[in-house]
């Protein structure tokens, strides 16, 4: 249905003063409501006059409306029917004048459909799986609608009685002398919570609640490239509404365990991994670890300890652009620290050869870098 203009469905002007919207609002309300009205569509109507005028007798709103049209009242209007008080002027008033104390509308806080809360679970993950996804089915206990009162708390139906308080309508009107006269207000019952209803004898399976916990298998797929801290949504894996309203949703929230061998820096994934002094000096081809198998790595000659090789496509996938980063590969030179008498020989060989003036002066520059620290 187009949404009408709200200054149309007040029937006032653009210019319309504060007093004349109220003096609109109220004899619209009178109208419509749903409780008095005979035209059909009145609970459409009386919610349509109360959705206009909550907007054009605030300020701000109708400012903002002015402004913005429709757009300005996105958000503000999600839903909530009209169970809210008569904003300007007193509810009971009103109420008790032409309603007769019967209300359908203010019986809606327990009655009304609603939707079922969000659950929130934490998952561990592997590294591999991280970046592999999976599938797992999980338990997840949910509360639903109880089985055997299908919701209503009550042993059986001849249990279910009308409120003696507010007879049935869920609300009462509480009197209070203020220093401007009487005032009248409508709250919530007490006694049945705004249902309407007292119950005599309880359920004994969810001892009156209407609700009941089950658990439920879910099948969770764990996406490709999630990171810690990230989470899914499964919609309508949540807890059941309840008089017909929809489930809420399930929320998986990821922890990825540490790897032993690979760090994730964003899409990357970074690797250290150690070369003897031979392979540095002289260049060679090692085997690396991938998350994704064994690849080479020409490393050159003359590599220094924490010389940084970039293999690409072998990093994480972007969990929203699939696109896969690559893997940082940090070498570090390792000194040997048992040696054969073969190795010792050829070192003290070594030695001896780098024991000329350019190495000496090469010797030197160390000595005094390390001696800075
Ligand atoms: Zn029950
Ligand atoms: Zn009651």
């Amino acid at each position: 249905m187009e949404k009408r203009d709200y200054y149309d469905v007040l029937g006032v002007g653009k210019n319309a003063t504060d007093d004349e919207i109220k003096k609109a609002y109220r004899q619209l309300a009178k109208k419509y409501h749903p409780d008095v009205s005979k035209e059909k569509d009145a609970e459409a109507k009386f919610k349509e006059v109360q959705e206009a005028y909550d907007m054009l007798s605030d300020e701000t709103k109708r400012a903002q409306y002015d402004q913005f049209g429709h757009q300005a009242a996105n958000g503000n209007f999600g839903g909530g029917g009209f169970s809210g008080g008569f904003d300007g002027f007193d509810f009971g008033d009103i109420f008790s004048a032409f309603f007769g104390g019967q209300s359908r509308s203010s019986q809606g806080t327990r009655n009304r459909p609603r939707k079922g809360s969000d659950i929130q679970r934490r998952m561990t993950i592997t590294f591999e799986e991280s970046i592999f996804g999976k599938r797992e089915k999980i338990k997840v206990p949910i509360y639903e609608e109880c089985h055997v009162c299908h919701g209503t708390g009550a042993a059986s139906s001849k249990d279910i009685q009308t409120c003696s308080r507010c007879h049935g309508s869920g609300s009462v009107i509480m009197e209070t002398q203020t220093l401007f006269g009487r005032s009248q207000t409508r709250t919530t019952c007490p006694v049945c919570g705004g249902s309407g209803k007292e119950i005599k004898v309880k359920c004994s399976n969810c001892s009156g609640e209407g609700v009941e916990r089950v658990t439920k298998e879910v099948e969770i797929k764990v996406p490709e490239g999630i990171e810690t801290g990230q989470q899914i949504r499964l919609e309508g894996f949540g807890n059941k509404g309840m008089n017909g309203g929809p489930s809420g949703d399930l929320y998986i929230v990821f922890e990825v365990k540490p790897s032993n061998s690979f760090i994730r820096e964003g899409d990357d994934i970074v690797i250290t991994v150690p070369i003897t002094f031979a392979q540095a000096a002289l260049g060679a081809e090692i085997e690396v670890p991938t998350v994704y198998g064994k690849v080479l790595l020409k490393i050159p000659p003359g590599t220094q300890s924490n010389a940084k090789f970039r293999v690409r496509g072998k990093g994480a996938p972007n969990v929203r652009t699939k696109v896969t980063g690559d893997q940082h590969v940090i070498i570090t030179v390792e000194t040997p620290t048992r040696l054969t008498p073969e190795q010792k020989r050829l070192f003290e060989q070594l030695a001896k050869i780098e024991d000329n003036p350019a190495s000496k002066t090469m010797w030197d520059r160390f000595k005094s870098n390390f001696s800075r620290k």
